[in-house]
């Protein structure tokens, strides 16, 4: 039909041209950090800098340096001598410190203010950076788990929340969000991020950085952002933290940039180099990530800094010999500023004066974080002032409520007594069982800001008091710890369960199981906590599991043997008001996993978007028939390929059905139908899959996701746009091409999604990027 083929030619050609222009306007990233009168200001200062001054400006401390790093930031505010012999206080008194890291509270951050603004020359004020990953005082679910409400709005609003409390202690600059793409379980920080996937991922990196950033950098409800871990670190090979990557160039920009490009693009105003070498380079010395890609790509004028003595570090990955090496090395590769390695203050000035490194660059790297704090509009108020938020805000917990309800996730609801187990009627005596039940510290899971333990409302005080105004009985017993193989508390446990209608298991790892340097070889549940849930099923009552982790879990016996089984990861302060709502009906789960759930840890790294291989699980492909095969094909001799619990997967107490899925290059539509009995929300996504072009593309990929919310009988017509980005894939030259070829389309409510459409684009477009 050539009015057909016209009309794609056409399309084609629109596509071409918006990505042509894109490319050609490579703009800076955040006008706000290169505004003119703020450039001014900038290179009048710079005139007017010691290089001492200058200098200053490119090094961090923490106000202990005895303090380490690490998702436990309970001690924030300690301050014992450093081991280097470095006094954080002398150096901003004499303007030899540009930053400070997990530093917070309005009277410490102002006690070091007024030392850099008040006594020195210059009164350049310092930046407070701190680990506010999800949440400062009121903590909200791990990132993951909010990840896992596909809810963009309201993971802006957690990250504005965020700001809001932690602008009032101090901190104007938050190292997150962590956009590191993670397929691999094992990998502990994949609870930081937002799963395995670069679409989502991307999504999810602009709402974080709308909510810390808002409009603009000095709004007093605003802190700048740092986009970490800069790059691929969520690759880590064998899961292994902090352990090195390798990648084809085509794998990194298809799926590892992606998120990090997205922030940059929303506006992000500072980078946080990786620990890890990509392709044989530490990332903090890597001049192809931190100059060709993000600032001549991207066009990223805001500063980078070095992950926690991340420049000391590259003597142990052995591409330099001693520290002044590894300074000179990060420098000239795009690190601005040095956390904690001590040594741009030690060793620039020697290299300067052995021109090992030059001014021009010691001076770029001092504008951009002059920029940033220009940006932040610190000159003009660089004290805090006014009531600090020091606890979980009794007016934010609504929020973290919502956002624990909508980070859950339905693996498992069969039918007990010819009905789903759950929701639960309200009226069951309920034995309430595990580890995780009544313990508030784990609920904050790792990077837990600076909360404050008794701020969690435990599962158990919020079954109690279910139990109160319901007139049934909850019979607690802990039954085993999280780790260990303790079986003393079975035999209490089992009389709860004997003694009640039915038995709620609060069982799952530690916060500290995940989180940074927190890899696991297992993905069990720890300790002897399997034992007592099979232990628990053999008393034969009705049983939930919930499950608390900040990471996906094997949950093979389970997911065989327990009939309902629920996902909350790591809550926050309103853990049990949230699960409780949800076991008893009054909010439906609607979340869907961002991760895989593997049958084993052995098909880790496991993610949807799969390579397509020669030698498929389901040989033949339907669309190429050819004798059936069994044995020489890709594929475990033990469990299938698939993972027990798919990326987009998760039920609600409802049911959804799909219809009527249309497909062109612009845009792709579905039907969405309410078919069970329950008002329910459900993630529509849209995945693609690209067959024919130059060089294979995964058995499908994310493109798009709609949360629709649906009442019984209801349905609703969803709309995808489709176009360059949709389409578009790196070539084996890097470049990001449409080619002819063919696409199918599938829309539905995970990543295995059955209905589709097909279409083909006939030219072969275009060249850029
Ligand atoms: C982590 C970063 C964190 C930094 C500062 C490092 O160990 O990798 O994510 O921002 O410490 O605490």
């Amino acid at each position: 039909m050539p009015s057909t083929n016209r009309l794609r030619r056409n399309t084609l050609f629109t596509l071409l041209v918006v990505a042509l222009v894109r490319v050609c306007l490579a703009q800076p990233s955040n006008p706000q950090l290169v505004d003119p009168v703020i450039e001014r200001r900038v290179n009048d200062l710079l005139k007017r800098m010691t290089l001492d001054e200058k200098i200053g400006q490119l090094v961090q401390y923490n106000a202990s340096q005895a303090l380490n790093t690490g998702p436990t930031t309970a001690a924030l505010n300690v301050n014992p001598p450093g081991p280097n012999g470095v006094d954080s206080y002398q150096l901003a008194k004499s303007g030899k410190l540009g930053s400070m890291l997990n530093t917070v509270g309005q009277q410490l951050t102002n006690h070091f203010q007024h030392a850099a603004v008040d006594n020195t020359r210059l009164h350049i004020p310092l930046l407070f950076g701190a680990d506010v990953i999800h949440g400062f005082r009121t903590i909200f679910p791990v990132p993951l788990a909010t990840a896992s409400s596909w809810d963009l709005e309201l993971i802006t609003s957690v990250a504005h929340m965020a700001a809001v409390e932690a602008k009032t202690a101090g901190v104007n600059w938050f190292y997150s969000p962590m956009v590191d793409i993670a397929r691999d379980a094992r990998w502990g920080r994949c609870t930081e991020g937002a799963g395995e996937d670069p679409y989502l991922g991307a999504a999810i990196a602009r709402a974080y950085i709308r909510g810390y950033q808002g409009a603009s950098l000095s709004a007093p409800d605003s802190v700048a952002a740092c986009v970490k871990h800069f790059a691929a670190y969520g690759a880590a090979e064998a899961g292994r933290e902090y352990n090195t990557t390798d990648m084809s160039e085509m794998r990194l920009r298809e799926i590892y940039l992606p998120p990090y490009k997205a922030a940059i693009e929303a506006g992000a105003a500072s980078v946080m180099s990786a620990f890890n070498a990509l392709n044989g380079v530490p990332a903090t010395a890597n001049p192809f990530l931190l100059k060709t890609i993000l600032r001549g790509e991207w066009g990223f004028d805001g500063p980078v800094v070095s992950d926690y003595t991340a420049i000391m570090e590259l003597e142990h990955h052995g591409i330099a010999l001693d520290g002044a090496t590894a300074a000179a090395k990060a420098l000239q590769a795009g690190t601005d500023i040095d956390m904690m390695s001590h040594l741009y203050d030690t060793q620039l000035p020697a290299l300067l004066a052995s021109q090992r490194v030059s001014i021009a660059e010691i001076d770029e790297a001092v504008r951009r974080v002059l920029r940033l704090k220009f940006a932040l509009g610190l000159f003009e108020h660089p004290f805090t002032s006014g009531p600090e938020v020091t606890n979980a805000v009794p007016e934010h917990r609504p929020l973290a409520r919502r956002a624990a309800q909508e980070s859950f996730v339905l693996l498992k609801n069969a039918n007990f007594n010819q009905a789903p187990l759950l929701p639960l009627s309200g009226k069951e005596n309920i034995a309430l069982i595990g580890p995780l039940a009544d313990d508030s510290a784990d609920m904050v899971g790792a990077w837990s800001g600076a909360n404050n333990f008794g701020d969690v409302v435990t599962l158990r005080a919020a079954l109690e008091q279910h139990a109160r105004q319901n007139g049934t009985r909850l019979l607690y017993a802990k039954g085993t710890d999280i780790s260990g193989s303790s079986d003393v508390g079975f035999d209490e446990a089992l009389n709860a369960v004997r003694g009640a209608d039915l038995a709620i298991l609060a069982l799952g790892e530690s916060s500290a199981m995940s989180g940074e340097a927190a890899s696991r070889a297992h993905l069990n549940l720890p300790g002897n906590q399997q034992s007592l849930l099979e232990a628990v099923i053999a008393a034969g009552k009705p049983v939930v599991l919930l499950v608390f982790s900040g990471r996906p879990l094997v949950l093979d016996w389970a997911a065989a043997h327990v009939p309902a089984i629920m996902e909350v990861w790591f809550p926050g302060v309103e853990t049990g008001p949230a699960i409780v709502e949800t076991l008893f009906g009054a909010v439906p789960p609607s979340g869907k996993l961002t991760m895989s759930f593997p049958r084993a840890v052995g098909q880790e790294p496991l993610y949807y978007s799969q390579f397509p291989t020669g030698r498929p699980e389901q040989f033949p492909d339907p669309k190429h028939p050819g004798p059936v095969e069994t044995k020489y094909v890709s594929k475990y001799l033990d469990v299938p390929n698939s993972a027990l619990f798919p990326f987009g997967y998760g039920l609600s107490y409802t049911t959804f059905a799909y219809s009527d899925v249309k497909a062109d290059p612009v845009h792709a539509t579905a039907t969405v139908a309410n078919t069970g009995r329950r008002r329910g929300t459900e993630i529509v996504q849209c995945y693609v899959r690209i067959r024919g072009a130059s060089v294979e593309q995964p058995v499908r990929s994310l493109k798009g996701f709609q949360r629709v919310t649906l009442d019984p009988g209801e349905s609703k017509s969803v709309d995808f746009p489709l176009g360059f980005d949709a389409l578009s894939f790196f070539n084996a030259q890097s470049r990001r091409v449409i080619e002819p070829a063919d696409y199918t389309v599938f829309i539905g409510g995970s990543s295995t999604a059955d209905q589709s459409a097909d279409f083909q684009t006939t030219a072969a477009l275009p060249k850029s990027n």
